[in-house]
């Protein structure tokens, strides 16, 4: 079942001492510690602002008066945030949520003051509930790693991290922890009361029961732990949302993958899986070539399956997941819904007027949003009138792909894209 983001309730642990970091945090705790115009975390709260969370706990410890009295109650930001003091003992992050007790849902998103997270919350939310339907506990973020971060120490199976270990790594271990978790209260109340322990004792417990759901995200992420992954982060910021880029907003069915036949339905359809997903041969290199033009790449698709009862939204995200893993896009944008109610629909709640369903031009506000977009620059490319309709109504220069399909060109009278080809191979010709 998916929860509305609004209602779930984000803590962050942030009594952190920063000593690694200390020329810094003299003065000022690891989170305030400003970045280019603004403090550190308010990069990583505007994030989780815009996927939709309202509700915040801050865990502060170490001068922690000047982080309340920075957020103060969250009212000016139109968000709530309630504060829980560590106390003189250092407790570990473990002891610092147990602390938080008396304070916690009895299901709650874990994050880290000090690390910028950009992934998809919406589907952690939505996978932690439905592992929880099946007897998981907890949610652990893992990213594909392959020691090249740190050393790895998560194995997944089938959605599940089946062993993390940070102590004990075994050559199988391809993923690593990567700092969002979503856990049940319940496991933290059989710990004393201000007894040190980490977090990471009770995510090994789960793992060997195989009660730990798993998230594999794809984008790194980023610290504040030392001067020089301070330094790297301000540089990423400053790209990002300082400087403004272009982007290629690329449509999915038909011009990353090939449209499948459905033998249901007998009709041509979107892939519904991950067997199903089958991507063009040329593709991942269109995308680099677009990028070293320096180009951002995002996807922007409408999937109504789940919505309709074709599929589900678990196996639209593992789509997602794979798509990420195996081309260098720089984020996806998917928009879930459908208008109306349909004879299989089991996900009544993704049946909405919303308004990122293409023609509308939601996908790609978010992403402008997200990023710092320059869309007179910027490309919209599709195989479909709706998503020439969708560049048009955002003011981006849009490609139809499929220029043999003369049945679409004719319904464009009076909205002709501004290019037709053949296939994505060919939007490089004239980026
Ligand atoms: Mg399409």
């Amino acid at each position: 079942m998916m929860r509305n983001l609004e209602e779930v309730q984000v803590v962050v642990l942030m009594g952190g001492l920063g000593t690694r970091l200390k020329e810094y945090t003299k003065d000022c705790p690891k989170s305030l510690v400003r970045v280019g115009s603004k403090p550190f975390f308010d990069y990583e709260l505007e994030l989780l602002m815009q996927w939709g969370f309202r509700r915040f706990l801050f865990l502060i410890g170490y001068q922690a008066d000047m982080i309340e009295e920075y957020y103060g109650d969250g009212s000016d930001r139109n968000i709530s945030i309630q504060y829980c003091m560590d106390g003189e003992k250092l407790l570990g992050t473990g002891g610092a949520v147990r602390r938080a007790l008396p304070y916690l849902d009895e299901d709650f998103l874990l994050i880290y003051g000090d690390s910028f997270m950009d992934i998809n919350y919406e589907e952690s939310v939505y996978r932690y509930y439905q592992g929880k339907e099946n007897g998981n506990r907890a949610l652990m973020t893992v990213l594909k790693n392959n020691d090249s971060f740190d050393k790895s120490n998560v194995i997944v199976k089938d959605g599940k991290i089946v062993l993390y270990d940070k102590h004990n790594t075994v050559p199988e271990m391809e993923y690593i922890d990567y700092g969002v978790c979503m856990y049940e209260r319940s496991l933290f109340e059989n710990y004393p009361e201000d007894t040190a322990f980490d977090i990471a004792t009770i995510q090994t417990a789960l793992s060997r029961e195989g009660k730990l759901t798993a998230h594999v995200v794809t984008k790194r992420f980023y610290e504040i732990g030392s001067p020089e992954s301070l330094k790297e982060f301000t540089e990423y910021t400053k790209y990002r949302f300082t400087e403004a880029h272009p982007a290629i907003f690329l449509d999915r069915d038909g011009v990353i993958n090939e449209i499948v036949y459905n033998e249901d339905t007998e009709l041509m359809d979107s892939a519904m899986n991950v067997s199903q997903f089958h991507m063009f041969p040329y593709v991942p290199k269109a995308i680099e070539a677009m990028k070293e033009k320096g180009y951002y790449v995002f996807v922007v698709t409408n999937q109504p399956g789940a919505a309709k009862g074709k599929t589900t939204l678990l196996n639209l995200y593992d789509i997602n997941t794979l798509l990420c893993e195996t081309t260098n896009v720089d984020d996806t944008f998917m928009c879930i819904h459908y208008p109306q109610m349909q004879p299989l629909t089991k996900e009544p709640y993704l049946i909405k007027t919303c308004d990122c369903r293409k023609p509308k031009p939601g996908l790609l506000k978010r992403a402008a949003e997200k990023y710092h977009i320059d869309l007179s620059a910027s490309f919209m490319v599709g195989d479909s009138y709706t998503d020439v309709l969708c560049g048009q109504a955002m003011g981006v220069k849009t490609v139809l792909l499929g220029g043999m399909r003369c049945d679409v060109c004719n319904r464009l009278s009076g909205n002709k894209p501004d290019y037709i080809l053949g296939d994505l191979s060919e939007v490089i010709q004239i980026i």
